[in-house]
């Protein structure tokens, strides 16, 4: 049997003869190939390429890449991720924690205690049932677009993480997936075993619709399509040895969240507003909807809730004072769960692929989604019988740690 290090040499070879069309050369001469590896004849191949590279080439290249080395005797599976180079230059700052493991004898079983039936299918559709190994299952929602939920969504995961939980998110937002956008990660999931495997970034699994939309196409996805993608993105990737996985829905209330809860049980869900009038008529909406489908509203998320000058501290309420969202919460019989200010750094590390928790984790705005995520998991604790009783395990992995 050949060993590795002669496969990686072949793997290698294979991949000089891929061509990188914008230069004319190959992928190995041009540098798009960042790092090979082979262990145990699964061959990992990391390529990097930049966020603006037309992404029916990029596509083809991975292709390429799959089909170059498929075929090498003694290469039982490959794995092609595609990076920005701003990403991987994150990671080999050390920002980027241990990869995230892959299944887990300690991860739950399905039908563990962290998750309780959801509604049940209907017209149909299989039952719901709890995703195999992770503990909860939390969506981030808003009533309309704009408000700062995929942002919230994804600081939200990276907080937890700090917190010590495993964490993945999962972006189902039609409208416009922007998770690859905010982490700065390009790529195509790999499959494997008939599973889809998620794409690590900063230490997530995540996955989105934006993986497999061509850029700057519009994409108009009706209800069966919808619901289709959604239940595949849940049933069949790997999401196993999770704490959390954070959802980042489409905003509003359509097949979207109806295929979502009626795919998995939800254990609960945050509607992220502006405290602007109208955006709190479109939340009140989104709280209704979740009470309807049987998932708990865990509260709501005031996101630019207010803007501190930094130089005097001085408070501007530039959307309408969060009090008003506190009101409008007692009227819906829910709580506000966390206030996050308005920071331009929050958009900053949006558009440059470095959400605001990894790029200034001591900032006041990093700091309010450590609140946050701290209110996320009391409310939501993963551990033992879903951790209701005192003393209960921070995440699934921690007594490793202990
Ligand atoms: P949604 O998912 O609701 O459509 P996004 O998360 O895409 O909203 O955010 C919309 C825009 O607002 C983005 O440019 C984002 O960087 C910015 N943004 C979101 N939250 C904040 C905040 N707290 N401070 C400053 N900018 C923010």
């Amino acid at each position: 049997m050949k060993d590795d290090f002669s496969i990686k040499g072949e793997v290698i070879g294979a991949l000089e003869g891929v061509e990188d069309p914008q230069a004319g050369d190959n992928i190995v001469n041009t540098h798009l190939v960042e790092q090979v590896e082979v262990k145990q004849g699964v061959a990992e191949i990391i390529l990097v390429m930049s966020a603006d590279r037309d992404r029916k080439e990029r596509f083809a290249i991975e292709d390429a890449v799959y089909d170059a080395v498929e075929g090498i005797g003694g290469v039982r599976e490959v794995k092609v991720q595609t990076m920005t180079r701003q990403a991987l230059e994150r990671e080999a700052r050390g920002e980027k924690p241990a990869p995230v493991p892959g299944p887990s004898p300690s991860a739950k079983p399905p039908g563990g205690p962290g998750q309780k039936p959801g509604p049940s299918g209907g017209g149909g559709m299989p039952p719901s049932a709890p995703i195999e190994g992770v503990g909860r299952v939390i969506a981030v929602a808003s009533g309309k677009g704009g408000v700062g939920k995929s942002t919230v969504a994804v600081n939200l995961a990276l907080a937890l993480q700090k917190l010590d939980y495993r964490v993945g998110v999962l972006d189902i937002d039609i409208y416009g997936p922007s998770l690859p956008t905010l982490l700065g990660v390009a790529g195509r999931p790999a499959v494997s075993n008939r599973r889809i495997l998620p794409i690590e970034a900063s230490g997530l699994r995540i996955m989105s619709l934006g993986f497999l939309m061509e850029e700057d196409s519009p994409v108009i996805w009706r209800g069966p399509i919808v619901t289709g993608i959604i239940r595949q993105f849940l049933r069949d990737v790997d999401w196993s040895g999770l704490d959390y996985l954070i959802i980042d829905m489409p905003p509003g209330t359509g097949d979207a969240q109806l295929a979502l809860a009626q795919t998995v049980p939800v254990d609960g869900a945050l509607v992220v507003t502006t405290p602007s009038d109208l955006a709190l008529l479109d939340a009140a909406r989104g709280l209704q909807m979740f009470k309807t489908l049987n998932v708990e509203v865990m509260g709501i998320v005031t996101n630019m809730a207010r803007f501190v000058v930094p130089s005097s501290g001085e408070e501007f309420f530039i959307f309408g004072k969060p009090e008003e969202v506190a009101k409008e919460a007692k009227r819906l019989e829910t709580t506000v769960l966390g206030e996050i200010p308005l920071d331009t750094e929050v958009r900053r590390g949006g558009d440059e692929g470095q959400p605001v928790v990894l790029a200034d984790p001591e900032s006041p705005v990093s700091q309010a989604f450590i609140d946050l995520a701290k209110s996320v998991a009391a409310a939501q604790p993963v551990g033992a019988e879903g951790g209701q009783e005192e003393g209960a395990k921070k995440g699934l992995f921690s007594f490793l740690k202990s």
